[in-house]
């Protein structure tokens, strides 16, 4: 064992819903018999959280025992019909900023899939917190949606550093970024520009950047090639569940959720309500999360028995639970709990040794994170207008709204499609519609009296709906070109 760690670690344990109180118990057996520093603080969220009320899902006391502690290990969690919008485990992630999803991908003996014997050995790193999951949205138009893809570069950093970390952690060589930055190239670009600006600092790991549907396309072809793999969080969302399904799928799969203050492990199956008290769970998703948490708060020993004795099970194949046994030979959870005890201290004859070392974060500031450009100017606004008007009549009435103003429309989008001046492409209009106007000369001031202007010109005979600065910071555009524009 680490020498760090003389006394007991205190965890969180929230043993969630479904068949989440029976791969707990099973969890904590193990980890007892394999004398895991560990004392636990059970704590509630969850399902019966919600009809209680609470519509966050997780009570105060539970936040606070994972304040205090900052280790939690949780099974799943429902969210019930009619009680809340938001699931308790994001609002777990959020509270605790946990920014970081961690997802091993391994081969495990004796788990038939059709990509055994291929070596599949990777860590999927995912953002947690940023991209479409801030939950931002809106209706702009009856019939149109907005979800808001929010990047930021101290995000990207954060990621990619953990990336780094668990690579050098885990004494691993290669580094993959998957990013859509061909199409997005500022927001998925971000993660790719601060990639290749951070990546130099760690020379002993090689870095490389594809496209993120090569991405989906490698893994399932060649996934071997891969060893620790980051993206953004919807991709990583999708790409993760996917990998899982390339080594036996979501009932083995472990994760962590990694902050700055606390971190929590889960595995990343649900509460399988069809066989929830039944006694049939198979833990070994939360047990190998289980076993990342032990290497993260530095109890190595403990985490290397509990694993190789899973790994022993798991290559002689006797006493599985029904989900991974050949078919008429599965067994309860009590019964393949007692076959990983008995087997603590074998060691697994055919998966290699990995050394781990503790992961090495560098501290985050507290201060909220701003960028300062030297220069800063406006060159127009991108202003979204709800219209049931073809595109020549809304765009020339918008063309002749603007005379006497201090801006001119340069072009009229429908969903990133140039309708005026008409391209000759075939759009299939909807009522939302972009229009780009720009200043006629750039202005020394904010502009802030002339877009007052340009808005009361148009709302008198449109409806507007959202308004968007074009920036350029050290004077470069802040923003995507428009169809057309050069
Ligand atoms: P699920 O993962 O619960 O079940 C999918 C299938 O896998 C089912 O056939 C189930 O019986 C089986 N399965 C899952 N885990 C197993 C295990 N440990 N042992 C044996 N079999 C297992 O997915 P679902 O049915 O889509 O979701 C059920 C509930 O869980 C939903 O309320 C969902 O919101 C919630 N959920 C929670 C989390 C979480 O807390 N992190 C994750 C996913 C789903």
């Amino acid at each position: 064992m680490d020498a760090a760690v003389t006394t007991r670690t205190k965890v969180t344990a929230i043993a969630g819903d479904g068949i989440g109180p029976e791969v707990m118990r099973a969890t904590q057996r193990i980890l007892a018999a394999a004398g895991a520093t560990i004392e636990w603080e059970d704590a509630e969220a969850g399902a019966e959280v919600f009809r209680k009320g609470i519509p966050t899902g997780a009570p105060q006391e539970t936040l606070d025992s994972i304040g205090r502690t900052g280790i939690a290990l949780k099974g799943p969690l429902e969210t019930p019909v009619g009680f809340g919008e938001k699931s308790a485990n994001v609002t777990l992630r959020k509270f605790f900023e946990m920014y970081g999803n961690i997802r091993p991908v391994r081969e495990l003996p004796g788990i038939r899939t059709p990509f055994s014997g291929r070596g599949i050995d990777m860590v999927i790193v995912r953002e947690n917190v940023e991209d479409l999951y801030a939950g931002i949205e809106h209706m702009q138009t009856p019939g149109v949606a907005q979800c808001l893809k929010l990047i930021s570069e101290a995000g990207c950093e954060r990621i990619l550093r953990l990336t780094y970390a668990l690579a050098i952690a885990e004494g691993r060589t290669k580094v993959a970024c998957a990013t859509k930055a061909n199409i997005m190239k500022m927001t998925e670009g971000l993660l790719k520009r601060v990639f290749e600006r951070i990546s130099p600092e760690y020379p002993g790991i090689t870095p490389s950047h594809l496209i993120v549907d090569n991405c989906a396309h490698q893994l399932v072809i060649a996934p071997e090639q891969f060893d620790v793999l980051v993206m953004t969080n919807m991709n990583g969302d999708i790409l993760s569940d996917l990998a899982a399904g390339l080594v036996g799928g979501l009932g083995v799969a472990p994760s962590a959720n990694i902050g700055d203050k606390a971190a929590m492990f889960e595995a990343v199956h649900g509460s399988a309500p069809q066989i929830a008290g039944k006694g049939l769970a198979n833990p070994t998703a939360l047990l190998l999360s289980a076993v990342m948490m032990l290497r993260h708060i530095g109890d190595f020993a403990a985490a290397e028995k509990v694993e190789q004795a899973v790994l022993v099970t798991l290559e002689e194949g006797r006493n599985l639970t029904g989900d991974i046994a050949p078919k008429g030979q599965g067994v309860g959870t009590d019964a393949y709990v007692d076959q990983v005890i008995a087997n603590l201290g074998r060691r697994s004859a055919t998966v290699p040794a990995r050394e781990y070392r503790r992961l090495d974060l560098p501290a985050w500031p507290e201060a909220t994170h701003h960028l300062s450009p030297a220069t800063r100017e406006l060159a127009g606004v991108d202003v979204f207008i709800e219209s049931g008007l073809e595109s020549a009549a809304l765009g020339d009435s918008l063309a002749a709204l603007t005379d006497g103003s201090a801006f001119t429309l340069q072009s009229l989008g429908n969903r990133g499609a140039q309708v005026w001046p008409p391209s000759g492409g075939q759009t299939y209009l909807v009522d939302h519609f972009r229009g780009r106007f720009l200043l006629k000369s750039p202005p020394k001031d904010d502009a802030m009296a002339e877009i007052a202007d340009l808005l009361q010109r148009i709302g008198r005979q449109h409806v507007w709906m959202h308004v968007e600065k074009l920036q350029r910071f050290d004077g470069k555009d802040a923003f995507a070109k428009a169809q057309g524009e050069g």
